[in-house]
């Protein structure tokens, strides 16, 4: 079953049945069907979302929809491996000692990855003294031993805020001093500019690329061509109709 019509066959993909690994484009149309994402194809004749935040977007992603699935886990994390596998080599696979993701979103994801990978998974919190959510915190009572190549997975990047954040929670947690691969396997990259480059000189290797523009509706674009805004929360089948 290549092409999934209904959410039903989509919970009968197995990666050993597919042949071959998904594209981002056939991944895209599981997000469709799952309401999970959706990203506008430049025609001012089609809608465009409104999201949580208030701002009209070109892009809507809630990967959840997706990871909350057991078998999609599982094929986009071979995706993602396969992704590293063919930026970085054996010997960059090789050198991996650990994996971590960011809480919550990435923690399954994540798991997933180290098990392909045949590793452990760390696992950051969120620090519940923060009541915003946005720091985080590594507990030091399962250390990871130094020198430790630690592999980054993110089932999202927009800005990579919480991504540095988790980071900053293993060097500040863990008792020993490890290291950060120089790739970052993410599901779904959906920045305003595509830049992969990390500040800390790392690189996001991405299986979903998609530039994604949020404006204040005041001086939305998409508005001023006459395009209609939906909210993806209630106006699903329009948006992507
Ligand atoms: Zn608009």
């Amino acid at each position: 079953m290549r092409t999934p019509q209904t959410i039903t066959d989509l919970l009968r993909l197995k990666f050993g049945g597919l042949g071959s690994f998904p594209t981002p484009e056939e991944v895209l149309t599981w997000f469709n069907l799952l309401q999970a994402g959706w990203v506008h194809n430049g025609d001012p004749k089609k809608p465009h979302a409104v999201l949580h935040s208030g701002l009209h977007s070109t892009g809507f992603f809630l990967c959840k929809r997706v990871l909350a699935y057991g078998n999609l886990r599982e094929i986009l994390a071979e995706c993602i491996v396969n992704k590293l596998y063919t930026a970085g080599g054996e010997s960059f696979m090789k050198s991996i000692g650990g994996v971590f993701g960011s809480p919550y979103s990435s923690i399954l994801l994540a798991g997933d990855i180290a098990r392909l990978m045949e590793v452990k998974v760390y696992v950051p919190e969120k620090d519940p003294a923060d009541p915003d959510g946005k720091k985080m915190r590594f507990k030091p009572d399962d250390p990871i031993p130094a020198g430790t190549i630690l592999l980054q997975i993110e089932e999202l990047v927009t800005k990579f805020d919480s991504g540095d954040a988790t980071k900053q929670a293993i060097i500040d947690g863990n008792s020993n001093p490890v290291e950060f691969a120089k790739f970052v396997g993410v599901l779904v990259y959906r920045p305003p500019e595509i830049a992969p480059e990390l500040p800390d000189g790392r690189t996001i290797i991405p299986f979903i690329q998609k530039r994604v523009d949020a404006w204040d509706p005041k001086y939305c674009p998409l508005c001023s061509k006459g395009s209609k805004v939906v909210s993806p929360k209630t106006n699903w089948a329009e948006l992507t109709a």
